[in-house]
């Protein structure tokens, strides 16, 4: 089985087993798991802010974020194709109290001009835009890099209004590794970051939320409220401190494997791939013409034991991960050639 829906699906490495086989731990909600402190001080120092907070998902990094960020009827900016806005529930208002106000993002870039225009002006009648919400890499679906560049425009538009900067940087390692450059410079401009360790850098559980001292003491009490206080939780923050000591910089691996698919999947007739969007490890594809549309072409994948997975009409996604070797990549063009011959037949 080769399984490309999502880098969720990877297995725990064997450091990662022993890590919490061999974590020192204590009671994480008295502040006394040292394995769940060296985490949060890692993944501070990585990304270059004051401290860090282990949370059990992004989803809940994510809203502890906004309700920490933001008070009760305000306003956060989210671009349209995001998981904040898409894909949390409905929890930015059902736990956060907030109005989200969605903005249109062409290839990974957010126009300052339309975030602009999103900004309230301030009246009795209205409420106050608290946060600028970005998502890195941009779009699950997709895996776009939105560039250092078009970070500052936003963070002087932060400043000029007095609101925060958000960033979703589930995959901000690999925005880092596809624009080469060490995490910090993508990130400095945010206030607050979170990130995911169980995506593309294939622990178990778990993600981070990262920024000042003061904004972190706030958020901590966020995650209680929510229940996200957790006891001897180093047992699952250990396999997070492997992640980020040794999983981080084989991303390249990853990056190289998705571009070699997109390559390979853009050459059979009856798929088409967008090369110029296949910038980190996800995949975007489309099925053109070919018998049964894309559930046909996928359930005839799956047959063959390989897995993708469906992002719309039309369209799937693949990607690459953690035990996703080079050869699996040519295992699926192949079958992919053969599938497609066979349905366009
Ligand atoms: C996966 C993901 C999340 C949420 O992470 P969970 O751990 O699944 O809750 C948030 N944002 C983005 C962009 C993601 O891809």
């Amino acid at each position: 089985m080769i399984d490309l829906r999502s880098d969720t699906v990877t297995q725990p490495t064997e450091a990662m087993r022993a890590a919490m086989r061999n974590a020192v731990v204590g009671d994480d909600i008295l502040g006394e798991d040292p394995t769940v402190q060296e985490l949060e001080a890692l993944a501070a120092s990585m990304l270059g802010k004051e401290a860090g907070l282990f949370v059990i998902s992004g989803t809940m990094g994510n809203q502890v974020s906004i309700m920490t960020l933001a008070g009760r009827g305000e306003e956060v900016i989210v671009g349209r194709d995001t998981h904040i806005f898409n894909l949390e529930v409905g929890a930015l208002s059902a736990l956060s109290q907030v109005q989200a106000v969605p903005v249109t993002v062409t290839g990974g870039r957010y126009d300052p001009i339309e975030v602009e225009r999103a900004i309230r002006p301030q009246g009795i009648q209205s409420t106050r835009t608290a946060v600028i919400c970005l998502e890195q890499t941009y779009d699950l679906n997709r895996g776009l890099v939105v560039h250092p560049s078009n970070i500052s425009e936003l963070r002087k538009l932060a400043d000029a209004h007095g609101i925060s900067l958000f960033m979703d940087g589930a995959r901000v390692f690999n925005a880092a590794t596809a624009l080469g450059v060490d995490v910090k410079e993508v990130v400095r401009d945010a206030d607050v970051v979170t990130f995911c360790l169980s995506k593309g850098l294939a622990a178990p559980i778990g993600s981070l939320v990262v920024g000042s001292h003061e904004f972190i003491a706030r958020a901590r009490v966020m995650r209680q409220r929510l229940g996200g206080g957790m006891r001897q939780a180093g047992v699952i923050a250990a396999p997070g401190v492997v992640a980020l000591t040794h999983m981080v910089s084989r991303l390249p691996e990853d990056h190289a494997n998705a571009r070699n698919l997109a390559v390979g999947l853009s050459q059979i007739v009856g798929l088409r791939v967008n090369l110029s969007e296949v910038q980190t490890n996800i995949v975007g594809a489309q099925v053109d013409g070919l018998r049964g549309g894309v559930e046909g072409f996928l359930s005839d994948l799956a047959a063959e034991g390989i897995k993708a997975k469906k992002t719309g009409p039309a369209s799937f996604r693949m990607i690459t991960h953690y035990g996703i070797e080079e050869s699996d990549v040519q295992c699926v063009i192949s079958v992919c050639r053969q599938v497609a011959a066979r349905l366009t037949a």
